[in-house]
């Protein structure tokens, strides 16, 4: 199904089709898979958030090559990304077909996943001076706050793996959503340490132009001193790239991202490439041309996934061609203790050897990556490598951004184990605690007693 240039050649505009549990199975691609399998992406998407659309079908995915796809895999909902536990709940109750029960078992296994990783719901929610909550926000870093505005809380395509998943599930009481950009300004405005405003969403792009300007104008017109750069984190170059060139608000799009350049604003687009699969039609290709000639940057990052990208040779190739386009390769993350973990998870001593092994094949311009990083509870936590020391080998640690900015770039030792996935499996390589778990828990508690502090 791939390169049918004709159709998707990028002087035309094609328009986006969305498919969802609701319509999947009229894809002539899934219904050759037959009956069993169809069954089996319900029973999944009925507990995890599942939408893809007509680019990522027709030209991202090699059905040639399935199930092991790797656009595939990312995309549509895979059985195993619900433990046999879970999976066996949802298939009785589909099965049952009582819509209820079907909603009740979706949510009671959904509450199961950790929604909230890294205390993401009651530890960062920042506060105004006059005390309201800002549920839209987030603020751990003391540079950088996170905005997810009321109108972005959605993708192009959603990725399986996606440790935003609660936000799309429809369980409203997790939702986080903000409408007015002029809190944001309020809060800009009451804490001058922060610098960077990173929207995010679900995806900013999916917003029009229109919608999207409500939240900038605001911000621009406020002259903020400390705003120095607005990042934009997006899949949309890869999952719809028509957004900056055929859509009808392309143009308008492109015109708000030279606005926020020439008001002397850094803007960079933190664009989510998982594969170097994403890069290769010439409407990405062409999308990123647009979006640089704006004056925005380009950086780019990705989850080591298993069943999707736990290759060093493809990671070489997908940094070596954002080079070649003009991005910034940015981080390799870890995937989060959050939804399908146990399937897309790898080991942190693998998923280093990964990183190391693709950063030995690259020039120093594609060496701005940093990674594997795992975003936990304390910080942005680097795995560096393993050392030995006395005959023991020993995994080198450090933080790349921590709750308490002093501990970044300090190195720390925990036991060498090949089977931690997270940070929380690992154990000091002395003492019973790390560096930096007494000040933590003491931070924590204040977070929780008294809201986001003054920093
Ligand atoms: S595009 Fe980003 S927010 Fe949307 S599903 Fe993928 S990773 Fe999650």
């Amino acid at each position: 199904m791939q390169n049918q240039k004709s159709e998707w050649a990028t002087n035309e505009s094609p328009r986006i089709m969305s498919y969802t549990l609701a319509n999947f199975r009229q894809l002539p691609q899934i219904q050759k898979l037959g009956e069993e399998k169809q069954f089996e992406m319900e029973v999944v998407g009925n507990v995890l958030p599942f939408k893809t659309n007509n680019y990522v079908v027709e030209q991202l995915i090699d059905w040639n090559n399935i199930p092991d796809d790797p656009m595939f895999v990312l995309t549509f909902p895979q059985r195993g990304m619900l433990i046999p536990e879970h999976y066996a709940k949802m298939e009785a109750a589909l099965k049952k077909g009582d819509k209820k029960e079907i909603q009740n078992t979706a949510n009671e296994i959904r509450l199961q996943l950790n929604p909230h990783p890294a205390g993401q719901m009651e530890l960062n929610v920042p506060t105004l001076k006059d005390g309201t909550k800002l549920y839209g926000m987030q603020h751990k870093y003391k540079e950088t706050c996170l905005f997810f505005p009321s109108q972005s809380q959605t993708c192009h395509a959603y990725c399986s793996f996606c440790f935003r998943w609660p936000q799309f599930v429809g369980m409203d009481e997790l939702k986080f959503a903000m409408k007015e950009g002029e809190q944001l300004v309020q809060y800009l405005q009451e804490h001058p340490e922060i610098s960077d405003v990173l929207f995010t969403g679900g995806d900013p792009m999916i917003m029009k132009a229109r919608i999207f300007s409500t939240y900038i104008n605001p911000l621009l017109e406020a002259n903020l001193p400390n705003l120095r750069t607005i990042r934009i984190g997006t899949k949309a170059l890869s999952y719809w790239p028509y957004k900056f060139l055929t859509d009808d608000d392309a143009e308008e799009m492109l015109d708000i991202f030279k606005r926020v350049v020439d008001k002397g604003i850094h803007l960079a687009l933190m664009g989510h490439f998982n594969h170097t699969v994403e890069l290769k039609t010439d409407a990405v290709k062409e999308a990123i041309k647009k979006v640089r000639a704006t004056g925005a940057q380009i950086r780019t990052q990705s989850p080591i996934l298993r069943h999707i990208n736990d290759d060093s040779e493809m990671w070489a190739e997908m940094w070596k061609t954002q080079v070649q386009l003009g991005c910034i390769p940015y981080y390799m993350f870890v995937v989060r203790d959050t939804g399908a973990q146990h399937y897309f998870g790898i080991p942190l001593i693998e998923a280093q050897r990964i990183f190391r092994d693709a950063y030995k094949k690259v020039t120093g311009l594609a060496r701005t990556v940093r990674g594997p990083s795992m975003s936990a509870t304390p910080g942005k936590v680097q795995i560096l490598g393993i050392a030995e020391y006395g005959g023991e080998k020993l995994m080198v640690l450090r933080f790349l951004q921590g709750r308490n900015p002093d501990w970044v770039q300090i190195p720390f030792l925990a036991k060498y184990d090949e089977k931690a996935i997270w940070l929380d499996d690992l154990k000091p390589a002395t003492g019973d605690k790390f560096f930096f778990e007494d000040e933590l828990n003491e931070k924590m508690k204040v977070i929780k007693n008294q809201d986001y502090p003054e920093s």
